[in-house]
């Protein structure tokens, strides 16, 4: 019984419009999603549009909308507004109490972050001082960042999947096809309870405003989507795609959107899953509860006080 959360930064559900929309213009199996929903259960999925503004005025951001994510607090809230960029010493005090990878190895279980980190990461004196939330949920959990001899030894993906970043940079790695990737990922889901990777390149394309690239990371990550869930056994485990805000639905403009973003759900226990998000800050609750691990709620229905 293991969960895989495919995280993508900067996907909303916006209007049926393909002049504007590369989720309405897209031919993908996963993610041609604009204007309605496919029925629950139809193609094998549940899909749920979740508020990522949690209440708050403003554009949702991704510090805060990754750490609602990650800890199932309203992190924009408790910060004060929507927050961008990296992690503030607000944002590190929630993760390090509520973190979801904290809680799993708290119950025993084995939670892995996919990403492998650069060398070039850990020499970067400004990325270290300024880290994003994701390292900092790692790091306050006490898990060591994946590196690039994980990601040869095949126990990690690179943040593009393909590793064409890398190569281009000079590393001597293979190049991965979006298939092999999304196999690798099942492989390393299926070795532990939460397996979660962080893929942003979606976020930097809407912020450029570019159609072609966009249509192409979309076939991209459907091939990659694919090739994880046929490498997942669903009558066993649970694979889930979320996203921290709008962003690449609408590329009429620079700027995060307030749309909706999809919550996609696959295998064993979806349909409760489902049952229970209403936000981005829903996700972390309905891991746990699938996973019983014990004392979770909702915005809505507080097990304990933050
Ligand atoms: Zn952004």
């Amino acid at each position: 019984m293991s969960v895989l959360f495919l995280f993508i930064d900067g996907l909303g559900l916006g209007p049926d419009d393909p002049t504007v929309n590369p989720l309405a213009a897209s031919r993908t199996r996963w993610f041609r999603l604009a204007g309605s929903l496919p029925p629950p259960g139809l193609d094998g999925r549940m899909v749920v549009a979740t508020d990522a503004t949690l209440g708050v005025p403003g554009l949702p951001q991704s510090a805060t909308g990754q750490t609602a994510i990650l800890t199932g607090k309203n992190a924009p809230f408790l910060a004060g507004r929507h927050i961008n960029g990296y992690c503030t010493r607000r944002l590190a005090e929630l993760l390090e109490s509520h973190s979801i990878f904290a809680r799993l190895i708290a119950a025993g279980l084995r939670p892995a972050f996919a990403n492998a980190y650069t060398p070039r990461f850990f020499q970067d004196a400004r990325r270290l001082r300024f880290p994003s939330v994701t390292t900092v949920a790692q790091r306050k959990a006490g898990m060591p960042l994946r590196t690039l001899e994980h990601l040869r030894r095949g126990e990690a993906l690179y943040q593009d999947f393909t590793n064409a970043i890398l190569v281009g940079q000079g590393y001597d790695l293979p190049l991965l096809s979006p298939a092999e990737a999304g196999a690798r990922l099942a492989a390393l889901a299926a070795r532990h309870d939460f397996t979660m990777f962080e893929y942003f390149q979606t976020d930097l394309c809407g912020h450029a405003q570019d159609f072609p690239r966009a249509l192409r990371l979309l076939e991209d990550l459907d091939a990659f989507l694919t090739a994880a869930l046929d490498g997942t056994d669903r009558s066993r485990d649970l694979v889930v795609v979320g996203s921290d805000h709008g962003n690449l639905e609408d590329l009429s403009r620079k700027t995060h959107t307030a749309h909706p973003v999809p919550t996609m759900i696959w295998g064993v226990g979806a349909e409760a899953f489902a049952r229970r998000i209403r936000t981005i800050a829903d996700l972390a609750p309905a891991v746990l509860a699938h996973l019983r691990v014990g004392g979770v709620g909702t915005l809505a229905n507080p097990p304990e006080k933050d």
